[in-house]
C-alpha cells in the first residue's frame, strides 16, 4: 500500500500504469497489468470477480468468471438470462452451423430452433426428438447407409475418448490435491478434443482456465447432437431403402 498520495507502482512487476489494460483484485484492490498475469482484456471482461494469485493462495478462493459464449472465437459473455450458451442468436447459429458441417445441410430455421432450445442438458435431450427433419423423398445413393454408419462409429469413438479425458481429469486433480494438501481441480482439457492433430493436456486450475470452461459438458452435448442427428439420418435412409426394396419385390 502507498504511504501517501497517489500510488505510482502496481502489479506483480511493481511498475507504473503504462496505459495498457489492467484489472483489479476484488480482495486486495491491487491493480495488475493484463500482460503480466496472462489475461487479455476480452478475457478480463468475463470476470465477475477477479482474484489475484496471491489472494487466491492466501484465502483459498478463485476468480469467478461469467460463462463465455460457446463460439470458440468469441469472448463475449453468454446471455445466461436468456438461458443461452451464446452471446447472441447469431453466434449460436454460427456454432451449430459449424457443428452441422459434414453432417447435414441443416436449414437456417432449424438452427434457430437448436439455438433457442440449447439452454440445458435436459433441453438438449428433449431436442433429440426435434432434430432437423430431412427430405425423405430424396432417394439415397447406395453408399449413404455405410457412410452414416461410419460416422456414428466415429462419434462413438469420440464419446469414448471424452470419457477417458474425464478420467484423466479426475486422476490429475487427485494427484494435485494429494501433492499440495489442498483441494485442487485441474482443467485437464485435451486439445485432441477439438484438434485431432494435437494432444496437449491443459494443466491450469479449472477455475482459472477461461478457454476450456465447462468442456466436459460442452463436448458431451456437442457429440450428443451429432449422434442424434446422424442416428436419425441413418434410420431414414434405412427406412427409405426398405420401402424401395419392397417396391422392387
Ligand atoms: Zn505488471
Ligand atoms: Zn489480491
Ligand atoms: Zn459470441
Ligand atoms: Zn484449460
Amino acid at each position: 500500500m502507498a504511504h501517501s498520495g497517489e500510488r505510482d507502482v502496481f502489479c506483480i512487476c511493481k511498475r507504473p500504469d503504462d496505459g495498457s489494460w489492467m484489472i483489479a483484485c476484488e480482495k486486495c484492490d491491487e491493480w495488475f497489468h493484463g500482460k503480466c498475469i496472462g489475461l487479455t482484456e476480452a478475457e478480463g471482461d468475463l470476470a465477475v470477480e477477479f482474484c489475484c494469485d496471491s489472494c487466491s493462495a492466501k484465502y483459498n478462493i478463485q476468480s469467478e468468471w461469467r460463462l463465455k459464449c460457446q463460439l470458440p472465437s468469441c469472448y463475449a459473455a453468454a446471455d445466461v438470462e436468456k438461458d443461452s450458451k451464446f452471446c447472441s442468436a447469431d453466434h449460436g447459429i454460427a456454432f451449430f452451423r459449424e457443428l452441422a458441417q459434414g453432417l447435414v445441410g441443416v436449414p437456417e430455421q432449424d438452427l434457430r430452433v437448436l439455438v433457442e432450445s440449447s439452454g440445458s442438458q435436459e433441453k438438449f435431450k428433449a431436442l433429440g426428438i426435434q432434430t432437423p427433419e430431412f427430405d425423405a423423398k430424396i432417394e439415397p445413393p447406395p453408399d449413404q447407409v455405410a457412410k452414416w454408419e461410419a460416422k456414428i462409429q466415429k462419434i462413438q469413438e469420440a464419446l469414448k475418448f471424452l470419457e477417458s479425458c474425464r478420467e484423466t481429469k479426475k486422476e490429475l486433480s487427485q494427484q494435485a490435491t494429494e501433492a499440495e494438501g489442498t483441494k485442487r481441480e485441474i482443467c485437464a482439457f485435451n486439445s485432441k478434443l477439438s484438434d485431432p492433430d494435437s494432444e496437449e493436456v491443459c494443466m491450469l486450475e479449472q477455475r482459472k482456465c477461461i478457454q476450456h470452461k465447462q468442456w466436459p459438458v460442452i463436448f458431451q452435448e456437442r457429440l450428443f447432437i451429432q449422434q442424434q442427428t446422424a442416428a436419425k439420418r441413418l434410420r431414414q435412409l434405412q427406412n427409405s431403402q426398405r420401402g424401395l426394396s419392397q417396391v422392387v419385390l
